[in-house]
């Protein structure tokens, strides 16, 4: 029978919590397999599934491959322990040209035959039903497993699918990612529900100065990013009262830092309201005037929650190479405004004075612009 095998990372680490990142773990893989019949079961440190149907196997892979904390899956072959059935199986996986070996794990102690003579055994039928074949013990191209498990049977499988690894999303907090439509800020995302961070996401918007495509952008950006997250929301909040008062009542170069200020305080509202711990953004250091030290350090104040930006040593090449790799990158470079680009100053401050900083906001009725701000949210569950 064809059964996947699934096999988890970092989690068997966890000493006295392996059973709670399991159990997310687990419920994860069953989520995104809900569209799917299959029979789940372990096997020591390892998941089976078994009994899916078998035309559906690549999408089933698909799917788990990105769920966070699983490590590896294979597909294989579970036969009865005997080596006719494992000499069958193993023809199945046996390369048809290059070098080979076959490596034989022996769990059942029972089992009358010691690995390497299985090995042996089953390395000569293989070469006999393909005479091209040459055997490589130390860097063959094609490796064929047997893993003979106590219960009688024995998995045997090729190749092993490199799956996504990290932390089960559900097992690292809660946390708010501020989400533009461009590329940075989708890959800070991924990268913390890598870590096992559950997300929702706010995104600010400036209609009409910016269009209902770059707010529609975000939410296409929110859905595939939830591949990853498993669950998202986007809380779209109303971003020109405010923009419109920084701009009529602040010196322009200080629009980028009182406007991230803004962002952060409103990130923040609602990251308490959903019992959320952290913010994260897109910020990388020096990439532009609103990510030196200084303007982080202007932005942060507001803050009373920790603010992770997991791309913060990251080049924007690396940046790019995830976006593709997720699949954010295409929509990212969609060539639509974004609310940043409005009431743009000519020449931003690069090294904004704290100090000076809150005397030119100190104008502004903060409380007022951000409860209306709040008040203005439309809240977007991406199924
Ligand atoms: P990105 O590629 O994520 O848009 P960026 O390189 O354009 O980032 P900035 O525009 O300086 O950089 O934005 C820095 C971070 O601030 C973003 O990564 C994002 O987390 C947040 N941010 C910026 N604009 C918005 C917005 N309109 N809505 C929500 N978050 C935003
Ligand atoms: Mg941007």
């Amino acid at each position: 029978m064809k059964v996947i095998i699934i096999r988890y990372s970092e989690i068997h680490l966890k000493g006295n919590n392996r059973d709670y990142f399991e159990n997310v773990l687990i419920s994860n893989i069953k989520y995104v397999l809900k569209d799917f019949e299959y029979e789940f079961g372990r096997s020591n440190a390892r998941y089976v599934l078994r009994n899916f149907d078998e035309s559906r196997i690549e999408d089933i892979i698909d799917a788990v491959k990105n769920v966070f904390g699983v490590h590896s899956l294979s597909i294989a072959e579970e036969v009865p322990s005997d080596m006719e059935h494992i000499s069958a199986a193993a023809l199945k996986f046996a390369p048809h040209q290059g070098t080979f070996k076959v490596n034989t794990n022996r769990a059942d102690k029972r089992f009358p035959i010691p690995s390497m003579s299985v090995s042996a055994e089953i390395g000569g039928d293989i070469l006999d039903a393909n005479p091209n074949l040459k055997v490589d013990l130390f860097a063959p191209d094609h490796v064929v497993n047997i893993d003979i498990r106590e219960n009688g049977k024995t998995f045997v499988y090729g190749e092993t699918i490199k799956a996504v690894n990290g932390m089960p999303v559900g097992t690292g907090g809660k946390g708010v990612v501020m989400l533009s439509g461009g590329i940075d800020s989708p890959v800070a995302a991924y990268m913390m529900a890598k870590r096992g961070m559950t997300l929702r996401a706010v995104h600010f918007h400036s209609f009409p100065y910016t269009s209902m495509q770059a707010r529609q952008r975000v939410l296409d950006l929110a859905k595939i990013i939830k591949k990853y997250t498993l669950q998202m929301t986007v809380d779209v909040v109303g971003f020109t009262e405010i923009q419109t008062a920084i701009h009529e009542k602040c010196p322009e170069e200080y629009m980028i830092t009182i406007m991230r200020r803004f962002m952060m305080r409103i990130a923040e509202r609602i990251a308490k309201r959903h019992g959320a711990g952290a913010i994260i953004t897109g910020e990388s250091l020096g990439q532009v005037a609103s990510q030196t030290l200084e303007s982080i350090t202007s932005t942060n104040s507001v803050a009373t929650i920790p603010v992770f930006r997991p791309l913060i040593g990251f080049d924007k090449d690396e940046i790019i190479e995830i976006s593709q790799k997720i699949n954010t990158f295409e929509t990212s470079i969609l060539p639509y405004e974004d609310c940043c680009t409005i009431f743009l100053p000519k020449r931003p401050v690069t090294k904004p004075r704290l100090e000076h900083v809150l005397k030119v906001e100190s104008v502004l009725d903060v409380d007022t612009l951000v409860d209306n701000a709040i008040n203005s949210i439309e809240t977007v569950v991406i199924e």
